[in-house]
């Protein structure tokens, strides 16, 4: 092979190897700008999840709260800038406490532990409050309807919680006008059904006046009903008034015992006409001093509570009537127990239960069970209503407990005030009805 040959395939094998690495160089420089492309692009779109995510947070009318367990603000939509006054920006730096406050209906701040944005990371699961008032920035109470969730981390602890809250002082305003309607008309319309009932038993009553057999039947119907309508809008007034607050209310001490012996002497022969029994019982707590010479002597633990007698009276009355109205035979127990910070009462009836889908119910406006013995024993539905929203006032708490085909119970826990300060309200109630001696309240008259 002569010289000129091995040149020409010599420059001939470089200038391949040199379009081989031109290649394999662009074909690297095309994959590198494809994958930066592709970064580019998934930022790009992230971005863009993020701003559509910020977009649509802000458009919620809510307030939207994340915070983390430390309670450091971490997002605060437009929604919660305008119901409190506070720019996301300035929030977004702050703990939790400095920028909702919340208190309650009497204007008192939560407690930590009952603090919605504290407990649910122990609570760890969702939380509604209805009744929470937010104190703005410039100090302006706004009921707000508030739910916070609880956020998990990978070891199932609560990570973060996120808080949803809605201004509801429309709602608020447009219920009080409704419960001001209501109460307005109710009050109007009780005065001529009181005259028609008055007239009614007038024409019934046979020293005054003389009417046939028929008659008689007729007008004892329509006594009957104007009897329920008479207490449909009694009912209605004080339920309108329990929704707004504008129940009368004078709480003084009262010993519940001495109470509900009372009240029982007093209501069980309206048991008895229907062939009732009715059971007065101290519960557990009752201690039996054997020491004493005499024989055995009961020291009965002496419950206290502080409530309106009227309206307790209203509550009680109102358990006791349903069991008499809903029960054919058997016996009413009206129970009292309690510890050390609690005084729980209970009425017991041996009548027809509450079926169990029913219960969760029973204590709302207008409810009633759907059965052959609600059509045929006249009601409301309200009564139940009532009687919660006279209890809550008392910070207490009623439930029933039912089973069907053999009776009900309804309890009612009230906070127990101790000896001491029971004396010491007595001391101060007597101080200022100036009497001088201080006194039990008395029960109820019959
Ligand atoms: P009502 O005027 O209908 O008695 P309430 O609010 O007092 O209204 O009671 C609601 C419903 O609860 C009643 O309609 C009845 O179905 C049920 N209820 C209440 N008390 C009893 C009871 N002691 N036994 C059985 N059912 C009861």
């Amino acid at each position: 092979m002569n010289t000129r040959l091995l040149i020409f395939i010599g420059v001939g094998v470089i200038a391949v190897l040199v379009i081989i690495a031109v290649v394999l160089l662009r074909m690297a420089n095309l994959k590198r700008r494809a994958g930066a492309g592709t970064a580019v692009k998934l930022a790009d779109a992230l971005r863009d999840e993020r701003l559509k995510s910020e977009i649509i947070v802000n458009a919620i009318e809510d307030g939207v709260v994340l915070i983390d367990a430390q309670k450091k603000i971490h997002l605060f939509n437009s929604g919660a800038s305008k119901i409190t006054g506070w720019p996301s920006e300035e929030a977004l730096t702050l703990n939790i406490d400095a920028v909702i406050k919340i208190v309650d209906e009497k204007d008192q701040a939560y407690p930590t532990d009952t603090n919605p944005f504290y407990s649910v990371f122990t609570a760890k699961t969702t939380i509604r409050d209805d009744k929470a008032i937010l104190s703005s920035r410039s100090n302006k109470h706004i009921p707000i309807s508030l739910t916070i969730s609880p956020l998990f981390d990978e070891n199932k602890q609560v990570s973060a919680a996120v808080a949803i809250f809605r201004d509801v002082s429309q709602e608020r305003a447009e219920q009080q006008r409704r419960g001001e309607f209501i109460s307005t008309a109710s009050h109007e319309m009780r005065t001529p059904v009181a005259a028609i009932e008055g007239y009614l038993a007038l024409a019934l009553n046979e020293k005054v006046s003389t009417i046939d057999s028929r008659a008689r039947d007729f007008l004892e119907k329509a006594h009957a009903s104007t009897q329920h309508l008479g207490s449909l809008f009694q009912d209605l007034l004080t339920s309108s008034k329990a929704e707004d607050g504008r129940l009368s209310n004078h709480p003084v001490v009262i010993e519940m015992g001495a109470y509900l012996q009372q009240f029982t002497n007093d209501v069980k022969f309206s048991a008895e006409k229907k062939g009732l029994v009715t059971d007065f019982r101290l519960g557990a707590g009752s201690v039996i001093d054997a020491s004493s010479t005499g024989g055995q002597k009961v020291v009965k633990p002496l419950y206290y509570v502080q409530a309106d007698p009227e309206r307790l009276r209203e509550v009680i009355t109102n358990l006791f009537d349903n069991a008499v109205k809903y029960t054919e035979q058997g016996k009413i127990t009206i129970g009292l127990t309690g510890n050390n910070t609690v005084v729980q009462f209970f009425i017991r009836d041996t009548g027809p239960g509450i079926p169990h889908e029913d219960v969760p119910h029973l204590f709302q406006k207008f409810y009633r069970v759907d059965n052959s013995t609600t059509r045929t024993v006249g009601g409301t539905g309200l009564g139940l209503f009532i009687c919660r929203k006279i209890i809550e006032l008392y910070n207490g708490h009623i439930w029933v407990d039912s089973e069907l085909g053999k009776g009900s119970s309804f309890y009612i826990n009230l906070p127990r005030l101790t000896t001491q300060k029971a004396e010491q309200l007595l001391a101060a109630e007597a101080t200022a009805n100036n009497q001088g001696v201080p006194n039990v309240t008395p029960p109820p008259a019959s």
